[in-house]
């Protein structure tokens, strides 16, 4: 598994994680297993939210007894954010997570609390030893230029981000931003949640070619192309083993210029919307 530095300075995490959104409706004992498969693979990366019902619970079932293994993430939701409510709902999440530090944690998405209230509770987290870093997610470029007006320079870990194939938005301004302020990218959905290319699509059979060229799975060829830059990280979700499996191999792939073309062409870019989309 290829790793990367989380941000400037930050370790060195799996450029392919593991998500938990929606890990707690299936199987139990299949989520735990995926987990645990995933981090034997060295997707050291695990991805969870107090939005996320009981994946927490889960998260706290596969990583018990393998703690230092994980870089661990959680993440605040906005109506929580305030100054006082980010460390109580911090808290929550540690007991839930069954631990007492996360490697990173975040501000779901921009809500009504000021930025500067949510910035002191992540500060107070980082100086009590309850988080190691802390980042954003769902953050377009003017949020971020006002995080990082309140935050000052080398703070902000990372923002997590919807990308995949068929939405492309961040590469306009996103990424660009965040490479030059050294923060990770973290790339949500990166199937598209539940909208991944059907081999009967025009697109679909060019991403088939290349994974067949490849002796790969389509879905291993997306998260190659979009973890193609040193700065972006992918945690695709996986409910089982297998799916764990298959997705921890795109760890190892490494595809052409040629491909990337190929890519760009059948999944284009488009033009720059204007609100960053998401979940
Ligand atoms: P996703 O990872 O794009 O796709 C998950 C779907 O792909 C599931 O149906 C899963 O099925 C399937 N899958 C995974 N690996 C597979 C494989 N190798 N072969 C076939 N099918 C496979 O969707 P996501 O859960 O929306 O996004 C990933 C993570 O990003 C989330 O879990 C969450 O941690 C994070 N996220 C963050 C935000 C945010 O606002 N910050 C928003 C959305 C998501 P099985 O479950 O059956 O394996």
């Amino acid at each position: 598994m290829r790793k990367q530095k989380f941000g400037n300075g930050g370790p060195d995490v799996s450029v392919i994680g593991q998500g938990t959104w929606y890990i707690d409706r299936g199987d139990r004992k299949s989520a735990v297993a995926a987990l645990r498969r995933g981090l034997d693979l060295g997707m050291n990366h695990i991805d969870t939210a107090e939005m996320y019902g009981d994946a927490e619970p889960v998260v706290a079932e596969a990583i018990a007894g393998r703690r230092d293994e994980v870089f661990l993430v959680s993440k605040v939701l906005p109506s929580n954010a305030s100054r006082r409510g980010t460390i109580t709902a911090c808290e929550r999440s540690l007991a839930r997570l069954k631990t007492d530090r996360l490697d990173c944690y975040l501000l779901h998405w921009r809500g009504s609390y000021p930025l500067q209230e949510t910035v002191a509770a992540f500060d107070e987290l980082v100086a009590a030893g309850k988080i190691r870093s802390w980042g954003v997610s769902n953050f377009d470029t003017d949020d971020l230029n006002e995080l990082l007006a309140v935050a000052g320079k080398g703070k902000i870990a990372c923002n997590q981000v919807l990308y995949h194939l068929q939405e492309r938005a961040i590469e306009h301004a996103v990424i660009p931003w965040c490479e030059q302020h050294g923060v990770a990218v973290v790339a949500y959905s990166p199937f598209g949640h539940n909208e991944f290319p059907s081999t009967r699509s025009k697109a679909g059979e060019a991403l088939q070619a290349i994974a067949d060229a490849h002796g790969a799975s389509p879905r291993q060829v997306a998260l190659a192309f979009l973890s193609r830059r040193p700065s972006v990280l992918a945690i695709p979700k996986a409910g089982t083993p297998e799916h764990a499996a298959d997705n921890a191999a795109a760890g190892q792939l490494v595809l052409s210029e040629g491909d990337i073309a190929a890519l760009d062409k059948a999944f284009p870019r488009g033009p720059k919307p204007r609100g960053l989309p998401m979940l």
